[in-house]
């Protein structure tokens, strides 16, 4: 007979991760428990990706709408029902979140226990979990607890409702005037969001670039997108003070030459992402944790103890959904397949402003930082068929190769569809295959896919 207080794996978190593999695991013959506080799914399906794809593609209708007349169409008047917006978001990612919670009702394995989990300590060779007032044992734990909204600390921040990619769903009235705090990847798809629905927004940012990470051209083309858009960018520029007034906020800013203050409806907090591992009990059994709070794993996932793994967004690298669910299956052939999958692996990723970006890969200045013997091809999407007749001409692609092999080492496709088109570079680089491949290929006319070939021809 089992224990119902006891299972082979306790995965605490219902994060990208913990789902696939608590069914994986069942499946495999294992008893596997699943500790979820808030909502299955986790950050994507409940507020990340799902939601703010849905709502990106509200705000890119908008903005189609508004050109029609280049199009050789009359829509006299765009009106924007920002709730409706905001509720056909809610109902997709509704849909995705129930699928979910049905895949555990229709089961009796893995089991669906609702709750705060953390670690207690041990039990002989068991580790001892809490939830509420339950305790469960369990073989092994895994931990994908995911990440919530770093606040920063600025002075008057606290007394401030602020909007952040948590509670956006639930703040049905447009901003009038929007100030987004971050010009990282969700700063900028929710400013040009916040933008084309009619808002007035202005991005405050820190450093010089925007989504410092990337290269300088494919940036700044991303940022005069934005400004083309209507958007307003205070780079390199400080928050000293926020201050409330009676309809909206007051923020004291330091810019390189001079203080000054901004005002503003509201504040969009988009300044990064924390770790949920402080109310774990990670020191109870001496899961070492980094002072930014990512747990330290292997390249198989496995924690500083035997027997605890850590997937998704806390074990630190790319915070991803498909990364978050690529542990999932490094995690499945570690406990229950040959163990012969790693975190080696090539890790491409969007960036959903439109334009958007797909990359892969590593950037041009990653790879002369390196001292790789390099060659770099550009090309312009203004000289691409399709894209001229779509109506998107904007962007350019550009591919980093090895100088010596052909083999690509990174891509940024700033493109319409750019990160469904970095998909015919990602599969190049697994299939460890030199860019002469797609060069060589025959591709449709007339297709955006075309302007990937023509980048790699000029090579
Ligand atoms: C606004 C926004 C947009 C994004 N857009 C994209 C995108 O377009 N593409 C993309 O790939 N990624 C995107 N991401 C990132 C993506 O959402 C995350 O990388 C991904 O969800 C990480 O999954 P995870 O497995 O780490 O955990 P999460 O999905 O964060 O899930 C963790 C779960 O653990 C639960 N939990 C936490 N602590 C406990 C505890 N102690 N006990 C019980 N349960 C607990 C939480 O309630 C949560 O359900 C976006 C993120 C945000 C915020």
């Amino acid at each position: 007979m089992s224990d119902a207080s006891h299972f082979d794996f306790l995965i605490i978190g219902g994060g990208q991760a913990g789902i696939p593999l608590a069914h994986g695991l069942a499946k495999a013959g294992r008893q596997v428990g699943l500790v979820e506080e808030k909502y299955l799914g986790g950050s994507c399906i409940n507020f990340g990706c799902t939601p703010t794809k849905a709502a990106i593609a509200s705000a890119r209708l908008a903005y189609q709408a508004r050109r029609a007349g280049e199009f050789g169409l009359n829509i006299p008047r765009v009106e924007v029902d920002f709730p409706a917006v905001l509720k056909r978001a809610k109902e997709i990612l509704m849909r995705s979140r129930s699928g979910l919670d049905r895949g555990f009702e229709q089961v009796d394995n893995p089991t669906l226990i609702r709750g705060h989990g953390a670690l207690e300590g041990r039990e002989g060779d068991r580790f001892r979990i809490r939830i509420g007032e339950t305790r469960l044992t369990a073989d092994q734990v895994v931990l994908d607890t995911g990440t919530r909204t770093a606040v920063p600390s600025i002075a008057g921040l606290k007394r401030i409702d602020t909007i952040d990619s948590e509670n956006w769903l639930d703040k049905p009235d447009l901003p009038e005037h929007l100030i987004m705090i971050g010009a990282g990847y969700i700063g900028l798809e929710m400013g040009q969001f916040y933008r084309r629905m009619g808002s007035q927004v202005t991005v405050v940012e820190g450093s010089g670039q925007i989504i410092g990470h990337e290269d300088k051209d494919v940036a700044s083309a991303i940022q005069g997108f934005l400004e083309a858009d209507g958007i307003t960018f205070r780079m390199n520029t400080k928050i000293k003070n926020i201050r409330p007034i009676r309809d909206g906020v007051i923020v004291l800013v330091d810019g390189a030459a001079k203080q000054d203050e901004i005002e503003g409806s509201d504040i969009f907090l988009a300044t990064g992402r924390k770790p949920n591992t402080d109310k774990l009990g990670l020191e109870k059994i001496g899961v070492k944790v980094t002072d930014g709070g990512i747990v330290e794993v292997d390249n198989r996932l496995a924690t500083t103890v035997p027997g605890v793994w850590a997937a998704g967004d806390i074990r630190g690298g790319p915070m991803f959904t498909h990364t978050s669910w690529d542990d999932y299956r490094i995690l499945m052939s570690q406990l229950a397949g040959d163990g012969a999958r790693t975190t080696d692996r090539i890790i491409p990723y969007g960036v959903f402003v439109d334009p958007e970006l797909g990359r892969v890969g590593v950037t041009e200045k990653e790879a002369r930082a390196a001292g790789a013997k390099i060659k770099i091809a550009t090309f312009d999407m203004s000289k691409n068929g399709k894209a001229n007749e779509i109506g998107e001409p904007r962007g350019f692609i550009k591919v980093v190769a090895d100088a010596d092999t052909d083999l690509i080492l990174g891509a940024a496709v700033l493109a319409s569809e750019g990160a469904e088109l970095v998909h015919l570079y990602v599969d190049v680089m697994n299939a460890g295959a030199p860019f002469t491949v797609i060069k060589n290929a025959i591709h449709i006319h007339p297709t955006l896919a075309e302007a990937v070939q023509s980048a790699v021809s000029s090579m």
